[in-house]
This record gives structure tokens, C-alpha cells and sequence, in this order.
């Protein structure tokens, strides 16, 4: 069993993926080649953006909308420390001073509650996190930044297609930014991400910034990046864009299924997903005690996990000096508990139900026997 079953996937749309890379081999237009315009219009069409711009990464593009926002060094932006590296990476690297902000326990999205008290002089942006791929309070917290006259850029990376109040993620804010990570929602074969946005300006920033800052052929107006998305890239996007909906139908399905069967296994908490919202499930996450042990059991079974995040950012050596007022103990005890299970469109039933199984079993066996790493989460819990 593949914890992400990107071999199921390529199979079904080999034919179309094949031809899309064999014709970007024939034309030869490698950088900026037609098929990057195509799967512009798309994905703008797609989450009902007005502008796309795709890029290199997710991480890029998170890097592209701090840059168009012309942000000053020492200026603050508000984020979650419950998250992958790249986020508060990323603000760093724009000069920036990452402002971590508490999540909500039962969703693991930052509580937007906790944001406006944060707010300073320097706060210039927000950048929440929709994770595992559900978005988190996009209209608190652009009602927030509308008060205070910040920007919100929306770190999309997980939740590509997931809908907020019948819109689409990515289309919520002064900039949504996402990744074509391989096992990410929308996946391409290498690295890949997007840039959406309404506003014309910020669109041409960071079309700009994209290509060195260039507003022409070697006028280099602003500081830039290499960071374009790969023709070839596009084409594997454009191709699986074919069965994307029949994918996020799948998601929900097997999310819905793992709720269902899990809410008879005792122990195993689920992340909530609200009911103004859905979840594209970049990850299916539970959260368990005694998770080291849980997590080898499942292992000994043979059924691939994963933990995001194990340590949050205001923990990590790089981003412990940004540690601020906000304590984040709510994060510091949902790392100690989080567990992703296998999860793609192509997940069968059988393999569900023994995934479902075995953690039963693992549950079972670490509730009748405490061990040492049992009592250790049970003290950070
Ligand atoms: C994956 C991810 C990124 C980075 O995307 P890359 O395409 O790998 O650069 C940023 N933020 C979050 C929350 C992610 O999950």
C-alpha cells in the first residue's frame, strides 16, 4: 500500500500525459511555452481567479507574493507555526519577521480569534495556512486585515480545490498561493506552483518578479527570481486537470468513508472539517495518543503514515527566535498527537479497511499495555 498512489493515477491517464510531454518535445518551447498559458486560463477558470500566474514552486510562490507586496525589512506578517517550514521560511527570506499565531485544536488552522491582538504598527500581511486542505477562516481574517489595511495571502499549497463558502480556495484573498508538489492535490511530475489574484498590479508584480523583474526584455525593473513553471510541468498539469474533478470527488468520498469507520475505533480523534466547507484531504490526519507507537504498529502492518507536522515552527532551531507572545500550546500538543494516513483518489476500499484495522488494533494493543512513550504523550497531551 503507497501512503499517495501516484502510480494508479499515472496509469489512468498515461495516454494523455504521454501525448500533452511528446508535444512540448516537439514544438521545443520549454520555458514559457504555450501549455503555460493554457493551464493559466485554466486554473483562473478553475477557481474563479481573475489572474494565474504559475511558478517554479510552492515555496516560490509564496516568495513571489511577499516580494510583489513590496514588504520592508522588519515589517511583521501573521502566521501559523503549525506548518510546513516554507511558510515562515519564506517571510523570513523576504526580510521579513514571522508573527506566529495559535491554531484552533479541533481544525489545526490558525484561530483567526487570536490574530487581531497581534496586530502592530510593522503588521503589513497575514499568511494563513488551509490545512491538510481545508481553508481556514478566510472572512475573519480578511475582515481583520481590512481593519488594519494588511494583505492576506493564503498558503493554498494543500488545499488546491477545496471550496469555502461555494469559492473556491485560492480565489480568497489578496494573493492564494499553491504548490504542484508531486503528492499535493493537483501534483505535477517535479516541482511546480500558482499565484492567484484579483488586483492587475500584483498580477504584473509578480509575472515581473518571475522572470528576474524584468517588465520587458532586460529591463530589469524590480528585484526578481528564476522562478517559472516548466513547460513540461504545465503539460502533466493540463493532463491531469482531465479527471481532477472525478478526483476531488473521489477525496471526499474516502474522506467521508474514513469518518464514518473511524468514528467506532476508540482513540482515534479526527480533525474537524466545518460544515461551511469541505476538505480536499491533501491529508487524512487523526490524532492518537502514544503516537510512536501507533505508528510502528502500523508500520509492522504494512500500512504506510506520515506526521505533519512533528514539531511546530516556533520549536525549530531556525524560527525559535521568533517566538512571541503567543505561547502555541495548542500546537505544541497537536504535534505531539497528529498522524496522517494513506490517502489518494486511488485508495481502494480494501485497503481503507485494513488501514482502518490495523490502527483498531494498534489502539487496542497500546491502551492495554502503557509503555514508556505512551506515558511521555500523555504528559505533553
Ligand atoms: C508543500 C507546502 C509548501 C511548499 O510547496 P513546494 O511546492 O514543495 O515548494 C508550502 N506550504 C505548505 C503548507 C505546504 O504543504
Amino acid at each position: 500500500m503507497q501512503f499517495t498512489d501516484l502510480k494508479a493515477q499515472y496509469a489512468a491517464l498515461k495516454p494523455s500525459i504521454d501525448a500533452r510531454i511528446q508535444r512540448v518535445l516537439d514544438h521545443g518551447q520549454y520555458i514559457l511555452g504555450p501549455e503555460v498559458k493554457e493551464l493559466e486560463e485554466a486554473l483562473a477558470r478553475f477557481t474563479g481567479s481573475r489572474h494565474c500566474i504559475t511558478v517554479a514552486s510552492g515555496t516560490e510562490a509564496l516568495l513571489i507574493a511577499l516580494m510583489a507586496l513590496d514588504l520592508k525589512p522588519g515589517d511583521e506578517v501573521i502566521t501559523t507555526p503549525f506548518t510546513f517550514a516554507a511558510t515562515a521560511e519564506m517571510i523570513v527570506l523576504a526580510g521579513c519577521r514571522p508573527v506566529f499565531v495559535d491554531i484552533e485544536a479541533d481544525t489545526c488552522n490558525i484561530d483567526a480569534a487570536r490574530i487581531e491582538a497581534l496586530v502592530t504598527p510593522r503588521t503589513r500581511a497575514i499568511m494563513p495556512v488551509s490545512l491538510y486542505g481545508q481553508v481556514a477562516d478566510m472572512d475573519e481574517i480578511n475582515a481583520v486585515a481590512a481593519r488594519h489595511g494588511l494583505a492576506v495571502i493564503e498558503d493554498a499549497a494543500q488545499s488546491f480545490g477545496a471550496v469555502y463558502k461555494g469559492r473556491r480556495s485560492c480565489a480568497l484573498s489578496t494573493f492564494g498561493a499553491t504548490s504542484f508538489f508531486p503528492s499535493k492535490p493537483l501534483g505535477c511530475y517535479g516541482d511546480g506552483g500558482a499565484l492567484f489574484t484579483e488586483d492587475d498590479r500584483l498580477a504584473q508584480a509578480a509575472r515581473e518578479i518571475r522572470v528576474h523583474g524584468q517588465s520587458a526584455r532586460y529591463t530589469h525593473t524590480r528585484l526578481g527570481v528564476g522562478g517559472r513553471l516548466d513547460t513540461i510541468q504545465a503539460a502533466v498539469l493540463l493532463g491531469k486537470l482531465e479527471r481532477f474533478d472525478w478526483e476531488l470527488e473521489r477525496r471526499a468520498a474516502i474522506g467521508a468513508r474514513y469518518e464514518r469507520l473511524l468514528a467506532g475505533v476508540a482513540g482515534a480523534e479526527r480533525v474537524v472539517v466545518r460544515p461551511d466547507r469541505n476538505s480536499v484531504y491533501a491529508q487524512y490526519t487523526v490524532k492518537v495518543a502514544a503516537r510512536g507507537e501507533i505508528q510502528a504498529a502500523l508500520q509492522a502492518a504494512g500500512v504506510p503514515t506520515a506526521v505533519h507536522y512533528p514539531k511546530p515552527l516556533h520549536r525549530q532551531p531556525a524560527y525559535a527566535q521568533h517566538a512571541g507572545t503567543d505561547p502555541c500550546a495548542v500546537s505544541d500538543r497537536e504535534a505531539a498527537r497528529v498522524l496522517s494516513l494513506p490517502m489518494s483518489a486511488d485508495l481502494t476500499e480494501a485497503d481503507q479497511d485494513r488501514v482502518v484495522e490495523a490502527l483498531r488494533q494498534a489502539l487496542k494493543a497500546a491502551a492495554g499495555s502503557p509503555s514508556p512513550a505512551a506515558g511521555a504523550a500523555r504528559v505533553t497531551a
